[in-house]
């Protein structure tokens, strides 16, 4: 490697995955010069950001400190989509079901939680009768023993979009990004990080670490030990009638099981996205790393899925699977967010590991740690997410 610095930046983004693309796109928009790094060609299929949508909800009832960064990012989403000219954001609506006191609840009782937030923060959320849901969505087979709620101003983010968007517009202001280069290694200095990858040496004012379930190469022992890497399934099945699943008509269903496992998804389906249902659920019971994990799915996952997840809960959604992928959630022992200063260096920050729900968020995330990169603060309060909450 090279010990000769081959260019200097304000800000260098290492990863632009969801988190890194949102980091680069606010800083070069905020008019610093900012070098983004990624191992891949991004978006691409092989960290945690892929798989066409991801959920968002106004009332997030994974807790209150979360709500700021969600309705701002709503508001970026929409720039953005101006600004390229095509949505990354499509408000489906969405219901999430609880079985009543199912252990599996991680954010215990998820719809009551919802609620009370929704409450709190004047966000439209509705607490509706099983049998109301089942005569709009017959589909659904929702017993009358679950609780469920509805938001109207949920939705879906286009993920690969997103992150092509705000990776372009960062290029139209300026910002240089490096494709299929990988960072091996990063060093604090008083006045500057100097970041050295398997093509050059770059020399930083400060440096964003977003390499998601890689992160653990890169960071420190005191990060390091705090994340858990778990192997994600995504599955698309034929629909009997896809028209049926449009995001215009199918809002996305969240469903709480009685474990952690027995947790579901299905997702409306926008124009020009895989001709399929798109459906998955979660696991925290295996844990793997980035470069390790298996990243086949067999016939046989397909049909197990199918028969514990998709079965019992929705008609119309048939066992013919025509397109899965892995995906990779990095979390915290709390299944919260860790974005701080790295403990080697103020000039580091570390933002990736968001736990399985971070995309929501991301827009906002990164208009926050540029901020914080450019002032020493930031509008929206960043503080909740350190390791010392
Ligand atoms: C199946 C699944 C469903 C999800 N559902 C939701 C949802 O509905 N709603 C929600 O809000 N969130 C959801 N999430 C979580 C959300 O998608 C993640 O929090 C978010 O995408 C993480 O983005 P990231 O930028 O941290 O990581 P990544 O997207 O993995 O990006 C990290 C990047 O770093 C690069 N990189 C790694 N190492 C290096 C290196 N040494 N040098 C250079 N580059 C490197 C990688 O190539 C990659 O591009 C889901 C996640 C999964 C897996």
């Amino acid at each position: 490697m090279s010990s000769e610095i081959d260019a200097t930046y304000d800000l260098i983004v290492v990863g632009l995955g969801a988190m890194g693309a949102a980091v680069t796109y606010q800083a070069a928009h905020a008019g610093l010069d900012v070098l983004g790094i990624d191992r891949f060609d991004p978006p691409h299929h092989l960290g945690s950001s892929h798989a066409d949508t991801r959920i968002s909800r106004l009332a997030v009832g994974e807790g209150e400190q979360y709500l700021p960064f969600v309705a701002r990012s709503h508001e970026l989403w929409s720039s953005i989509s101006d600004a390229v000219g095509y949505p990354v954001f499509h408000e489906s609506g969405g219901f999430i079901v609880t079985d009543h006191g199912g252990r599996g609840d991680r954010w215990n009782d998820f719809v009551t939680e919802t609620s009370r937030i929704a409450d709190r923060a004047g966000v439209d959320f509705v607490v509706e009768q099983p049998s109301d849901v089942r005569a709009r969505f017959p589909h659904i087979k929702l017993p009358d023993s679950v609780r469920v709620g509805f938001e109207p101003t949920a939705g879906l983010v286009m993920c690969e979009r997103a992150i092509k968007a705000q990776l372009d517009l960062a290029a139209r202001s300026r910002a240089t990004l490096r494709r299929n280069e990988a960072v091996a290694r990063i060093d604090p200095h008083p006045n500057e990080v100097i970041v050295e990858t398997n093509q050059g040496t770059y020399r930083g004012g400060h440096v964003v670490l977003a390499t998601g379930p890689w992160l653990a190469d890169l960071a420190s022992p005191e990060h390091r030990n705090q994340l858990t890497v778990t192997r994600q399934v995504v599955l698309w099945f034929e629909a009997d009638d896809l028209g049926r699943f449009g995001v215009e008509q199918h809002p996305f269903v969240m469903w709480v099981g009685e474990t952690d496992e027995d947790y579901m998804a299905v997702f409306g389906r926008p124009e020009g996205t895989v001709e399929a249902v798109k459906v998955l659920s979660e696991q925290f019971l295996e844990t793997t790393t980035a470069d390790t994990v298996d990243r086949v799915i067999s016939d046989d996952e397909v049909a197990t899925f199918h028969a514990r997840h998709v079965a019992p809960k929705f008609d119309g959604i048939s066992t013919r699977c025509i397109k899965r992928e892995v995906c990779l959630y990095t979390n915290t022992p709390d299944d919260h967010f860790l974005i701080e200063a790295d403990p080697r260096s103020d000039r580091i920050t570390v933002m990736s590991p968001c736990s399985g729900h971070g995309f929501k968020h991301s827009a906002a995330l990164g208009e926050a740690v540029v901020q914080q990169v450019m002032t020493g603060t930031s509008q929206l309060d960043l503080g909740p997410f350190a390791s010392r909450r």
